[in-house]
């Protein structure tokens, strides 16, 4: 297979049109006709000589994804599935403007975006984990996830997430790549503070991204307070308990000035005791880290239920009083299973790629 001339860098592209005999000028136009006006052929870029055209097109494919399907219309959050080179599906999730977002009005569009083809990490509430880890995507895999959302959308999107399928921080050299495609002024040019890399928690590399010069946002997907609670949910805190990644977060405050999201799911008699919540605003507050609270959605192949929203609300104000910036998401896609890693899960499942096992406790 052909690599995709969407994971090629512009300083690669250049190199390569060198190589190749052609003029510098032409990487300009190349970048134009792929990130700017999204063409969705090589033949398309009718400003190149059909020699250079025929050059490409000997040397890469277009683009790392094919659209397959979507869930999901221009009103509501839409859901795109891709197809890649071996068979496999990511899945990225297009939440749009003005309906509320993590509890707050938006008048973004916000890109949920895949980083692996499964996942290791084995959360206990997530449909990625079910059926194990296969493999890192590219970072034509990563960004071209953008690229297409926009084609596919004809919109713009303002806010990227890094939540999808996959643990992105163990992907870490890949997703750097991507995000330079995403930020980069010749490629997708968005600014590098409407992105969060949202991590189980791997400490080391929380600490290197840290280190990282762009300011990008980090989520923590934290979902108990204690090592006793939170690794009931997440096996990766027997690795890396609470207290390690609390220093690790402080680390990254004293790197960042962007303000450090935590995400806690609330699993009805599981991590929504009143006694967490309190845990959880010392944390938070030491911190300076904003809560999103998010009403546990029930994945197919798992027996956790949702708490009552008197529940939820009880726990937020909990968070209120000890000063933390805390919301309740009102959560969007419900209806079509916006569950990271719901979607690809069915479709290879029926075509017989995988046959997910329940998840053990
Ligand atoms: S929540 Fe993220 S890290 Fe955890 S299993 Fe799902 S995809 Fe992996």
């Amino acid at each position: 297979m052909l690599p995709a001339l969407t994971g090629l860098s512009p300083d690669s592209l250049a190199t390569w049109l060198k190589e190749a005999g052609e003029p510098s000028f032409r990487a300009t136009q190349i970048l134009e006709w792929v990130w700017k006006k999204k063409v969705p052929s090589i033949d398309a870029m009718s400003n190149l000589p059909a020699a250079l055209r025929e050059k490409l097109s000997a040397s890469f494919r277009l683009a790392a994804l094919e659209h397959t399907h979507t869930q999901g219309s221009a009103d509501t959050t839409r859901k795109f599935l891709f197809k890649l080179h071996d068979g496999r599906y990511v899945e990225s999730v297009l939440i749009p403007a003005n309906p509320a977002l993590y509890g707050e009005t938006s008048d973004r569009r916000t890109l949920c975006v895949s980083s692996q083809v499964g996942c290791a990490y084995g959360c206990k509430f997530c449909a990625s984990g079910l059926a194990g880890f296969t493999r890192n995507l590219d970072p034509s895999e990563i960004a071209g996830q953008v690229l297409a959302a926009e084609q596919l959308s004809g919109e713009r999107v303002d806010n990227l997430v890094f939540m999808g399928m996959g643990e992105p921080l163990a992907n870490l050299d890949h997703l750097l790549a991507a995000i330079q495609l995403i930020t980069g002024e010749k490629t997708l040019h968005l600014g590098a503070r409407h992105l969060t890399v949202s991590t189980s928690g791997l400490v080391p590399q929380i600490r290197q991204l840290a280190e990282h010069p762009q300011q990008i946002r980090l989520a923590i997907s934290l979902h108990g307070a204690t090592d006793e609670v939170r690794q009931q949910i997440m096996p990766i805190n027997r690795k890396w308990p609470v207290a390690e990644l609390f220093e690790a977060l402080d680390f990254w405050n004293a790197k960042k000035n962007q303000k450090l999201t935590l995400e806690y799911i609330l699993i009805d008699g599981v991590n929504d005791s009143l006694e967490q919540a309190a845990i959880l605003g010392r944390h938070a507050r030491r911190l300076h880290a904003k809560v999103n609270l998010i009403p546990y959605n029930t994945v197919e192949g798992l027996d956790w239920k949702r708490p009552s929203d008197t529940r939820c609300r009880a726990f937020r104000d909990v968070l209120k009083q000890a000063g933390v910036s805390a919301t309740l998401r009102l959560e969007k896609g419900h209806d079509i299973d916006a569950a990271c890693g719901q979607l690809r899960l069915k479709q290879e499942t029926e075509e017989g790629i995988i046959s997910p096992a329940p998840a053990k406790r």
